[in-house]
């Protein structure tokens, strides 16, 4: 079974990377019937927010990113925080210094910058000269005991690094960069591990399986083979995965935008866009025979795709279809080999296409409109704090109404503002409209006719009950015979109807406006626009 793990650090809230990273782990997990965990990394206590745990378990939730361990759960590898792990990675850091593959280093940060130096200087790309390597075992055991603070570090003098070769995702590593550092520290003075031990001692304790994380470690990759094999372990299949950038291809940082997953909780984009769009970011490419995408960085092109004559297809440029996936379809359909080599861009732009289309899926779900008017209601309610037309009900009511229109759920007050308060007949917009309706003195007094009128039919029980219960062709037709009787065009009497419910050109149907408006508001409304 496939086992994958999500490791975040808990350094702040979670980005929209960040969330990338846990759909994949997912995703892959899903798709092959295994599990994922969530773990978390907390093992830098200086870069610790707290907080951050919490931020990143509810954006997971909302994502409907279930994990199957994490810290809130449990599972047979508790604790999930790494912080409550170190009698592991210190019996680990035992068992490499027993084996004569790690040692304790007990030069200062002042020493170590200084050799630094004389062997920069020394045109050396060593990092450290490995003083603290030849200390012997009672040396340093003397130095324990009269409570010297110090390191452990890797001992990479006696074999070479292993140089790894192969990604689930990139293929071929041949020319990766290694991580250029000498005997790197596995064990701080602070007795905490650094990344390195902890996740190679966590990712063998727990069973996992595929290690799906960013880019950005592979350069750690030899590092991560050198423990493994120096404590004697099977290493996990390893799968990097390109960054995202700003559209600007500029890293993701707040000042080019929104990059934290909470601003597009707050912004009311439905989970499953986000995930749609975060998974098309990355994953935009589909190759029609070779899996190896020819101008990789880190890949050696293979013989065959450097002379395939079939180019990628983009999904950009495939049919807008292909953009659009359920999570269901996202598992079915995930691949690591149809993943991008470089780093990909997020287009805000595409959001709202890909959001306008989740919303209609939840929508046509069992409890959809439940779902989306309790979404909407808080937002709703702080637009409209002393509207009584806030309740969950009406929002039902009015998102049926403005069903297809929507491109965001928050969109809501700006299509329909008079459904929560009263139209704004003042505006420029409804300005415009009576101009065009009420051209002379006699059109004015038409119109106040024609609003006494209607107002008086929906008044009566016979007329509001034919609003209610009619089709909106019959409804339809007893206003135009009503509009005949007055002799007024049927173009000038609908946008004055509409003028006066809504105080805008454009919107649902007038007959429908007015069964979610309600008898009292209709007819206040028409009594109001005769002015
Ligand atoms: N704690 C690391 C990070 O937040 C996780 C890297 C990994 O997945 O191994 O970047």
């Amino acid at each position: 079974m496939v086992l994958l793990r999500f490791a975040p650090s808990p350094t702040g809230p979670l980005h929209l990377g960040g969330l990338r990273m846990a759909l994949y782990n997912y995703l892959y997990a899903k798709k092959f019937n295994g599990k994922w965990i969530l773990r978390i990394e907390d093992t830098d206590t200086a870069r610790t927010v707290p907080g951050s745990v919490e931020g990143i378990q509810k954006a997971l939730e909302w994502a409907g990113l279930e994990y199957d361990y994490g810290p809130d759960k449990g599972g047979p590898h508790s604790p999930y925080y790494q912080s409550e792990r170190r009698d592991l990675y210190h019996s680990y850091a035992n068992k490499l210094i027993d084996n004569g593959h790690a040692y304790r280093c007990f030069c200062s940060p002042d020493e170590l910058a200084d050799v630094k130096t004389r062997l920069a200087r020394s045109g050396s790309n060593s990092t450290y000269d490995r003083k603290c390597l030849h200390l012997t075992e009672e040396e340093a055991a003397r130095k324990v005991k009269a409570g010297e603070k110090f390191v452990v570090r890797i001992n990479n003098s006696v074999t070479p690094t292993r140089v790894p070769t192969h990604d689930l995702v990139f293929g071929s590593l041949r020319d990766a960069h290694l991580s250029l550092s000498t005997d790197p520290v596995l064990l701080k003075s602070d007795l905490f591990p650094t990344y390195h031990l902890s996740s190679v001692v966590d990712d063998h304790e727990m069973g996992i399986t595929h290690v799906l994380r960013g880019e950005e470690w592979i350069t750690s990759l030899p590092l991560h083979l050198d423990l493994y094999t120096h404590l004697n372990l099977t290493p996990p299949q390893f799968a990097h995965v390109p960054i995202l950038l700003n559209q600007n291809r500029t890293k993701m940082s707040k000042r080019h935008g929104d990059v934290q997953v909470i601003d597009y909780i707050r912004r009311g984009w439905e989970p499953e866009a986000i995930l749609n769009w975060l998974a098309l970011a990355g994953w935009g490419v589909k190759y029609e025979d070779s899996p190896i995408e020819p101008s990789s960085p880190l890949s050696s092109p293979s013989p065959s795709s450097s002379s395939s004559s079939s180019s990628p297809t983009r999904i950009e440029d495939a049919p807008d279809s292909t953009h659009l996936m359920s999570l269901p379809e996202m598992i079915s359909s995930f691949d690591l080999t149809a993943l991008t080599h470089r780093s990909s861009v997020l287009d805000v732009n595409k959001l709202e296409y890909i959001n306008k289309h989740h919303l209609m899926n939840v929508w046509n779900a069992e409890k959809g409109l439940d779902t989306l008017a309790r979404r909407a209601h808080g937002y709703i309610k702080g637009v409209y704090p002393s509207s009584p037309y806030t309740t969950v009900e009406n929002i039902k009511q009015v998102i049926s109404l403005l069903q297809g229109r929507l491109t965001n759920i928050q969109d809501i007050p700006l299509h329909a503002p008079y459904l929560f308060i009263d139209p704004d007949l003042e505006s420029e917009e409804a300005k415009g409209m009576i101009e065009g309706i009420t051209l002379s003195n006699d059109s004015h007094e038409q119109r106040v006719q024609v609003l006494d009128t209607l107002k008086k039919l929906i008044e009566s029980n016979d007329g509001w009950i034919k609003f209610c219960e009619g089709s909106n062709e019959s409804v339809m037709e007893s206003l135009n015979e009503e509009r005949r009787k007055m002799g007024m065009g049927q173009r000038k009497f609908m946008m004055l109807l509409r003028y006066a419910l809504t105080g805008m050109k454009d919107g649902p149907g007038v007959v429908d406006i007015i069964r979610v408006l309600g008898q009292d508001r209709v007819s206040a409304r028409l009594e109001a626009a005769k002015d």
